[in-house]
């Protein structure tokens, strides 16, 4: 349930409605926009029935939410979340591009890959150390090593940093390094590992599960916000259908279906979508044109030599022409779009999000 509070509601109005929801047994989520404050009410709205929400001072309307994502769904929080991670802002019209190789392997590499992204607009730098594979023989990333690598790469150029976490038993170890902490998609319903996170204080980027309906996805969300924390970015990398042409399957559309329905960032992964190369920067560049809020994306110069995922790194030049695209999008969307549709939805800030 949401209470929508009139415009003349005072502060006082706002703490005494909060408290006495509390008092009733519910958590609340404020969210406090330009004109008016709304007032989530978290729990089971069984347990409301009867209280007298409708005569609570200040209140002017009371609405049920039905969806059962409520931290995350936007009627709980009506404006965008802008997210702002070591300076770089990414949501509520602030775009961000997180580049990097699939899994960390040389410093050499990483750095390069890093001040190459970098330099073609790169916002933030990802890289795994603990890679999640399908096969117990694959290279399975090089842990605390790879993690020391990041941080050196994050030294040199000042991009912060995103890498996965697997397992609740290294937590305070990746904790210790990264910016930005990756939930794949295989662990999109590890629900105890959802649970931590949402207790701790980094922003998450958290994928969807390899056959996940947007539901789920949106659930996984909620496991995070439900621990307190309100930095969740939400990332697309396709799912497994019937079709096999690609890797998986991107739904683009999802970008604004998820927009509409949350107030998080939204941003696409083309490469774990596409999974061959050559389909990655048409992929990469749909989901920013449908207004996603930046996109995570593989890059490496030796994509034969990469330890994983070689198929779908995009080289540096091919990274290079694809963010050359998505800038001239993001100034048509900047001018062309406002001057022919006026106030219609459309990105608001450049693509550097500083
Ligand atoms: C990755 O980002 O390299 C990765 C393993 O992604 P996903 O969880 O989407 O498969
Ligand atoms: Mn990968």
């Amino acid at each position: 349930m949401i209470l929508v509070m009139s415009n003349n509601a005072t502060e006082a109005d706002i703490d005494s409605v909060a408290k006495q929801i509390k008092e009733w047994g519910h958590d609340v989520s404020i969210s406090k926009g330009e004109i008016q404050t709304i007032i989530g009410i978290i729990g089971d709205k069984q347990d409301l029935a009867g209280k007298p929400l409708h005569t609570l001072a200040g209140v002017e309307k009371v609405l049920e939410v039905s969806a059962p994502y409520k931290k995350a769904s936007r009627a709980f929080h009506p404006e965008d979340s802008t997210l702002d991670i070591a300076g770089v802002k990414i949501g509520g019209g602030h775009k961000s591009i997180i580049a990097g190789p699939c899994s960390v392997d040389s410093y050499e590499n990483l750095i390069n890959i890093a001040k190459s992204v970098q330099k073609a607009g790169a916002t933030m730098l990802r890289g795994g150390a603990f890679k999640p594979r399908t096969s117990p023989y694959s290279f399975q990333g090089k842990g605390k090593e790879g993690l020391e690598m990041l941080a050196e790469a994050r030294r040199e150029t000042g991009l912060p940093i995103v890498t996965e976490l697997m397992s609740e038993k290294d937590i305070d170890l990746v904790y210790q390094y990264t910016d930005v902490i990756q939930i794949g998609a295989r662990n999109m319903q590890n629900f105890a590992l959802l649970k931590e996170i949402g207790k701790l204080g980094k922003p998450v980027i958290l994928k969807n599960g390899i056959a996940s309906t947007v539901k789920e996805h949106l659930m996984s969300v909620e496991y995070v916000l439900s621990g307190g924390l309100q930095e969740v970015i939400i990332a697309l990398r396709g799912v497994r259908s019937y079709e096999t042409a690609m890797r998986n399957t991107l739904d683009v559309a999802l970008v604004p279906y998820l927009q509409k329905e949350t107030h998080l960032p939204v941003i696409v992964d083309p490469s774990h979508s596409a999974g061959k190369r050559e389909f990655v920067s048409a992929l990469g560049f749909a989901g920013m044109a449908a207004g996603a809020d930046g996109m995570i994306i593989e890059v490496h110069p030796c994509p034969s030599c990469a330890l994983s995922d070689g198929d779908q790194a995009l080289l540096p030049e091919d990274f290079d022409y694809l963010m050359e695209k998505i800038k001239v999008l993001d100034a048509w969307n900047q001018k062309e779009w406002k001057e022919k549709f006026g106030s219609k939805k459309t990105s608001d800030s450049f693509l550097g999000g500083k």
